[in-house]
């Protein structure tokens, strides 16, 4: 089984002197029995890399181009990321999917680029709340699942991260039952797809509104494996009793 995952993903937040935040995390974890990752924006990656080394926390990318090198302006390589002491990259977050009109055909692209530079793909699937309320989540979830990954995923290269779009930044959270039925359904495509031993042991995060006082009980959930977080990873106040909820699963 792969460790449980704490993520944060401080999107477009951040200057140098939130790494001042990354120190307190440091600090505050220095031997965790969960993995701690952030992905801040990626401006701050080789700084945050080059703080964080020789402790256990980790450092991710946002996004990643599919292409190694080229013409394209303003994007960054998966090769780049790893460069800058990246292990991890989030790909087809709904931010993603949304402001950029990314496919899961693109997303399936980026896993492949990122899998080949030695990072951890991270891949977001949710649904909308109209696909919810037309009672449409499991299929929109396993179309993603199926589109948005490529063959050879493994519980070592790989991390499903189950994002209701409606749940993102709104404090609103599905229901313990709801996210049960998700990531069962996800485990299931999971072990169908890559296999019993790999399948098995994907972690599936769940992201939306985590915040200190909601973490233990999603943690409690089965087959939730941790959490991609948002708004609560920008402050080590917020983001350590998450990880201290993940670790007491353990
Ligand atoms: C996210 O952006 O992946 C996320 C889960 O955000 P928040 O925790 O702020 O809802």
């Amino acid at each position: 089984m792969a460790r449980k995952l704490a993520a944060g993903n401080w999107k477009m937040n951040g200057t140098r002197c939130a790494l001042d935040e990354l120190s307190a995390l440091a600090k505050a974890h220095p031997d965790p029995s969960v993995d701690i990752l952030i992905c801040p924006p990626a401006t701050l990656i080789r700084t945050a890399a080059s703080l964080v080394d020789g402790g256990p926390l980790l450092i991710g990318g946002q996004d990643c181009h599919s292409q190694v090198s080229g013409a394209h302006t303003g994007d960054i390589s998966a090769d780049m990321l790893a460069d800058a002491g990246a292990t991890h990259v989030i790909l087809g977050h709904s931010e993603r999917r949304e402001d950029h009109g990314e496919s899961s055909d693109d997303v399936n692209a980026k896993a492949r680029a990122a899998h080949a530079s030695g990072l951890v793909a991270i891949v977001c699937v949710g649904e909308s709340l109209a696909q919810r309320e037309a009672s449409n989540t499991l299929d929109i979830i396993g179309g993603q699942l199926a589109s948005s990954l490529p063959d050879g995923c493994t519980a070592a290269n790989t991390v499903i991260a189950y994002e209701p779009i409606w749940a993102i930044g709104t404090g609103k959270v599905p229901s313990t039952a709801q996210i049960d039925e998700v990531h069962d359904f996800i485990r299931a495509r999971m072990i169908r797809r890559f296999g019993q031993a790999e399948g098995a042991a994907i972690p599936l995060l769940y992201g939306g509104s985590v915040k200190p006082d909601n973490a233990a009980e999603i943690f409690a959930t089965d087959n939730v494996d941790g959490a991609l977080v948002g708004g609560a990873s920008l402050k080590a106040a917020d983001f350590s009793p998450i990880i201290k909820a993940l670790e007491g699963t353990v």
